[in-house]
């Protein structure tokens, strides 16, 4: 059908297809670096169906370079690095590294597109609730998009388009990019429910349910027909009334009928094929049913138009991988629209986040064939999927051809090194952003997140994450005599902030930082590097332009 006339109608720099957290971040992202997107969401208001009730990873120290992690820590149950973690059926003891590798921010995602919608309202923006996306077509010079919105339907022009669209993502299918991978024939059931928690007795973690005996709380438990969690609302959300609890239920059920909507009896039936027992389940608030679906889109970038979040990658708990998407993507863009990207610039988040990508695909893939092993028996090994056999192997050599394959992991994590490593792969912090040397032996950290260091500046003291929250490049001097800053070439000096401070972290882990808006360190010069501005040059003009922006259009 003809788009008809209609005040929305127009041009736009960019417009992102979806307002859910994705879109959101995406959208203060842009916001922060001077654009003026459009946010398209067909729904009227802020999603309440239950999704992710925390993030996992690099996302919440990330949060905190742009100012946000406050104002989530007060509606969050947890916000920090976690002393342990579950790894499919296997618990790590971070506590033995000193450091824990992983961070958590337990708060439901419901709050966290609260307060990124508050933010994009602070910054200046808003999202068009209510506009559906209904079909695009890319020219050489733009895209042409058909929109439907409350006041009927209407057409814009945008230069570039940002699919935050979800896992189904018309803009994904409509650009002609493939999304290979596997689902799963197991059926997850989620229910927000009531359990008479007076009939019930605690003890150690545990829940003892007549009928049914000794259940464990918290954490995916593997049962001959399949797997269970059991956790109390309160230990999610501060406010939630007790006795009120997520009960989760996984198994392979080809009978489900997956069309229709999910009640508390499928959920009952559910529960009593995995435990054995009926759970005595009242007050439904929340259900949910899941096909588990690990599928990454093969580019993330089409030309003018552009994937981030579960229209990129589906793998479970993805926020973390989505939300840095957004971080990545938003200053490179801004710089696209504004003329002012290096060669390259825009086409380097392709690189960087599908590499991201695969590794959150690669650890969620073993950390579900570990849970598929169960206890070790020969009929589990069996039952592992290609797929996360092959994610095994990458991870922990030829573990399935041992007689106790779960046992062997277990082992192989005792060792700090790989416990380490599996930590950063949940992090998503073991993936160094692959960047044109500037130096012929880079220095550590470049292509990581900046560490926040303490720093003392001529106006006081600060740190790392605060010099980020307007997401500008900068360049941190730490040398005595300021010789970096003093060394900057004439034609980069305003493209980043420089500042020069003391080093109040002990050991200083760098002399010099240039550090990326999206947090990460394009070059750094070691402590007691001779010549310390060597490659600082050269990594400005890589990622940043001088020229001048050209007027954003209205
Ligand atoms: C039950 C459940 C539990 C989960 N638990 C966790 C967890 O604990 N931790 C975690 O990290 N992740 C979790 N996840 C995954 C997490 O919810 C997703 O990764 C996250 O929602 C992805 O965000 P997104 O913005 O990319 O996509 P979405 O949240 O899907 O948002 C996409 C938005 O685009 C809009 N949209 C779609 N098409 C159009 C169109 N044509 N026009 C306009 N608007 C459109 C949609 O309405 C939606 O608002 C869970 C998911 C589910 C379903």
């Amino acid at each position: 059908m003809p788009a008809q006339p209609s005040a929305r109608a127009g041009q736009a720099d960019i417009v992102i297809a979806g307002g859910g957290p994705v879109g959101l971040m995406l959208a203060c992202e842009l916001r922060l670096s001077g654009t003026d997107p459009i946010v398209l969401e067909q729904l009227p208001g802020i999603d309440e169906t239950p999704k992710g009730n925390g993030l996992v990873g690099q996302i919440v120290p990330m949060l905190d370079y742009r100012g946000l992690l406050d104002r989530l820590r007060e509606e969050a149950t947890f916000a920090g690095p976690v002393p342990r973690f579950s790894f499919g059926p296997l618990e790590l003891d971070f506590s033995r590294l000193g450091t824990s590798p992983v961070h958590i921010l337990a708060v439901p995602q419901r709050r966290l597109e609260k307060v990124l919608e508050a933010r994009l309202t602070e910054l200046g923006g808003t999202v068009r609730r209510g506009h559906e996306l209904t079909a695009l077509s890319p020219h050489d010079d733009a895209i042409t998009l058909d929109v439907r919105g409350p006041g009927g339907d209407y057409r814009l022009r945008a230069r570039y388009l940002a699919g935050c669209d979800g896992a189904h993502s018309l803009v994904r299918k409509q650009a002609g990019i493939g999304f290979p991978g596997t689902t799963s024939p197991e059926i997850s059931r989620i229910g927000t429910v009531r359990l008479p928690t007076a009939k019930l007795t605690w003890r150690g973690g545990m829940v003892k349910i007549p009928g049914i005996g000794r259940l464990k709380l918290m954490g995916q438990v593997r049962t001959p027909r399949g797997t269970y969690s059991l956790s109390p609302l309160t230990v999610l959300d501060k406010n939630a009334a007790a006795g009120v609890f997520i009960v989760y239920t996984g198994e392979d059920d080809p009978t489900a009928d997956l069309s229709a909507p999910m009640t508390l009896d499928e959920l009952r039936a559910s529960a009593r094929r995995v435990l054995g027992g009926d759970l005595p389940m009242t007050d439904p608030q929340r259900l949910t049913r899941l096909v588990a679906n690990t599928r990454q889109a093969d580019r993330y970038q089409a030309g003018r138009i552009l994937l981030a979040g579960d229209a990129a990658h589906v793998f479970g708990v993805s926020l973390n991988t989505g939300l840095l998407d957004a971080v990545n993507l938003g200053w490179k863009l801004a710089a696209q629209v504004q003329g002012r990207a290096p060669d390259g610039l825009l086409e380097s988040y392709h690189a960087e986040r599908r590499l991201a990508g695969q590794h959150a695909i690669l650890q969620a893939r073993a950390q579900g064939a570990l849970t598929t092993i169960g206890q070790g028996g020969s009929d589990e090994v069996a039952k592992v999927s290609p797929e996360g056999a092959e994610a095994l192997r990458e991870l922990f050599g030829d573990v399935l051809e041992h007689p106790e394959p779960l046992q062997h992991v277990r082992e192989l994590l005792r060792e700090p090194g790989q416990l380490r490593h599996i930590g950063e792969l949940i992090e998503g912090s073991d993936v160094r952003c692959p960047m044109p040397a500037s130096d012929a032996q880079p220095h550590p950290l470049v292509g990581r997140l900046a560490p926040d260091l303490q720093l003392e500046t001529r106006h006081g003291r600060t740190r790392v994450a605060e010099l980020m929250h307007a997401a500008q490049g900068v360049l941190l001097d730490l040398t005595a005599d300021s010789a970096v800053a003093e060394a900057t070439a004439p034609d980069q000096a305003g493209l980043v902030t420089v500042i020069t401070a003391r080093c109040l972290t002990e050991p200083a882990p760098a002399a010099a930082l240039l550090i990326r808006p999206d947090g990460h360190v394009a070059w750094a010069a070691g402590p007691g590097t001779p010549d310390p501005a060597a490659g600082m040059n050269t990594a400005l003009r890589t990622w940043f332009s001088p020229r001048t922006p050209p007027q954003i259009r209205p």
